[in-house]
């Protein structure tokens, strides 16, 4: 589904974050030392082939809640954003620390004139997040930060199964029908 907010584009979709090729950045569910590692930092690496995890290592460690920005390397998108989310139950407070992902990497496409960014549920996988209240947090930290990115016209939420696709359409339908 897309929703329309400030003439911007909102879209929810299920897929594979590497296979979103006409956007031109992708963000990272990232691990701080910026390693391949599993689930979507491991996609993204295999696809981007050995230049990324190269361009990464003078870039690490990050903390929670930051992000830094790459190249694609094989990628079909020029950008990377790599966010390291919060591990749940472990890196306080952990609403804060996972919509500061967000904001920081729109704020990174602003930078880098980035007009469409593919985001997955960062954290809800291997850190345990849990998807409702991280997809709240994904969707209402987008809202409000893109008044400060005018370059930023399509953003899109990537999730990987049917379920997870569901509970971000709800909480757009949720906004929507409240605003
Ligand atoms: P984190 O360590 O931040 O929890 P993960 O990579 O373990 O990150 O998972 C984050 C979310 O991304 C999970 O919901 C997981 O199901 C989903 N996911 C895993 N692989 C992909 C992929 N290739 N594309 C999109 N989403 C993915």
């Amino acid at each position: 589904m897309t929703l329309w907010h400030l003439g911007v584009a909102i879209e929810c979709v299920q897929g594979d974050i590497t296979q979103q090729a006409d956007m031109a950045a992708i963000v990272n569910a990232a691990n701080g030392a910026l390693l391949p590692g599993g689930g979507v930092a491991g996609a993204i690496h295999r696809a981007a082939g050995p230049g990324l995890a190269q361009e990464c290592r003078p870039l690490a460690p990050i903390r929670p809640g930051e992000a830094v920005l790459t190249g694609g390397h094989r990628l079909p998108n020029a950008h990377v954003i790599h966010c390291l989310g919060p591990v749940y139950g472990v890196d306080e407070p952990a609403p804060a620390l996972l919509a500061s992902c967000y904001r920081k990497a729109l704020i990174l496409c602003e930078r880098h004139g980035a007009e469409s960014v593919a985001f997955p549920a960062i954290s809800t996988g291997i850190f345990g997040y849990p998807l409702a209240p991280a997809a709240r947090i994904a969707v209402e930290t987008v809202l409000a930060t893109l008044p400060a990115c005018p370059s930023v016209k399509r953003v899109r939420f990537v999730l990987f199964g049917a379920a997870d696709l569901a509970c971000y359409e709800q909480v757009l339908n949720e906004w929507k029908s409240g605003n």
